[in-house]
């Protein structure tokens, strides 16, 4: 079968994660357990989860001119994504700095080179926009690149999922070009509060945890999908899973309910394993999953 093209233009982070016994107070010093670094961005594991699923990817992003930003380049280009179209800039490439502690978390994230990322580099690379079976964005990118993204898909008529996520009042662009939204539980909550216009809700694909997915059904009703049985080991990108899977899916021409159930068990594999991208299945092993 033809591999789908998905464009992913999204966010590129490192993930800086320490580990100690309390959190510091302010101006104390202390001594650390453990610390690792992981590769992550909302943008760049949505790509990671759809290019493991089969599709071709080509990824828009930025990142910095540092260490950080050619590692992570290094990264996704091993995942056999295309990497042409990431910026290098002169700002930090973005970080997410994690501290574990006390069983809880503290997480600063400082965009940086993400922030860089501006529509004049959307509009430089709209061939592989138009040139896609399918374009996949969420929210960790300025909205003005957002929506010069979700504009050009619809202008080549290329079907764009707007991941809405860290969520944030959707502009018009996303409420009328969107082809579907994809909103975990939390934010279809601020959704529904934000914005009274059924049509938007009537493209919304619901991702609610252990519980499966909520999908806007040819009927015009939302029709569910119960989630797969595993043992959760690690939730931290389940839903940047299920983003990556859904495009691949839909990229296919699957028809919806199709898509969301292979969606949801891409994403129920990804929770059997510790980390984000470390945890996302290839194509074989969901397909041995639905067997
Ligand atoms: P997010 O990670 O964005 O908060 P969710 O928690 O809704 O998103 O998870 C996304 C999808 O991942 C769910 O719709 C479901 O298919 C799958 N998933 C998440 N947690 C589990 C779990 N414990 N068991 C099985 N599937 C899960």
């Amino acid at each position: 079968m033809k591999r789908p093209i998905i464009t992913v233009v999204g966010s590129i982070n490192m993930d800086l994660v320490t580990e100690s016994e309390t959190f510091p107070k302010p101006g104390e010093t202390l001594l650390g357990r453990h610390f690792s670094t992981f590769p992550g961005g909302k943008g760049a594991n949505q790509a990671v989860a759809a290019a493991r699923l089969g599709a071709e990817v080509r990824m828009i992003g930025c990142v910095g001119d540092d260490a950080f930003g050619k590692e992570l380049t290094d990264t996704i280009a091993n995942e056999q994504i295309d990497t042409d179209a990431i910026l290098v800039q002169a700002e930090k490439t973005g970080i997410a700095s994690i501290c574990l502690a006390e069983g809880d978390n503290q997480i600063i994230v400082v965009p940086g080179a993400n922030h860089a990322l501006l529509p004049e580099h959307i509009k430089a690379h709209e061939d592989l926009i138009r040139t896609s079976d399918l374009v996949l964005v969420q929210l960790e990118i300025p909205a003005q690149t957002v929506d010069a993204a979700v504009e050009t898909a619809h202008t080549y008529g290329v079907p764009v999922i707007v991941n809405p996520a860290p969520i944030q009042a959707l502009s018009s662009t996303i409420r009328s070009f969107a082809t579907y939204l994809t909103p975990n539980e939390h934010e279809a909550a601020v959704l529904k509060k934000e914005h009274n216009d059924e049509e938007l809700h009537k493209k919304c694909i619901v991702t609610q945890g252990k519980e499966g997915v909520s999908y806007p059904a040819a009927n015009g009703q939302q029709s569910e999908i119960p989630g797969f049985s595993v043992d959760a080991i690690d939730t931290t990108g389940a839903g940047d899973t299920f983003n990556g899977a859904l495009a691949v899916a839909l990229g296919h021409g699957s028809p919806l309910d199709e898509a969301c159930v292979f969606a949801s068990a891409a994403a129920a594999l990804a929770v059997t394993k510790k980390g984000a991208q470390t945890g996302m299945p290839h194509l074989n092993d969901v397909t041995r999953f639905l067997k």
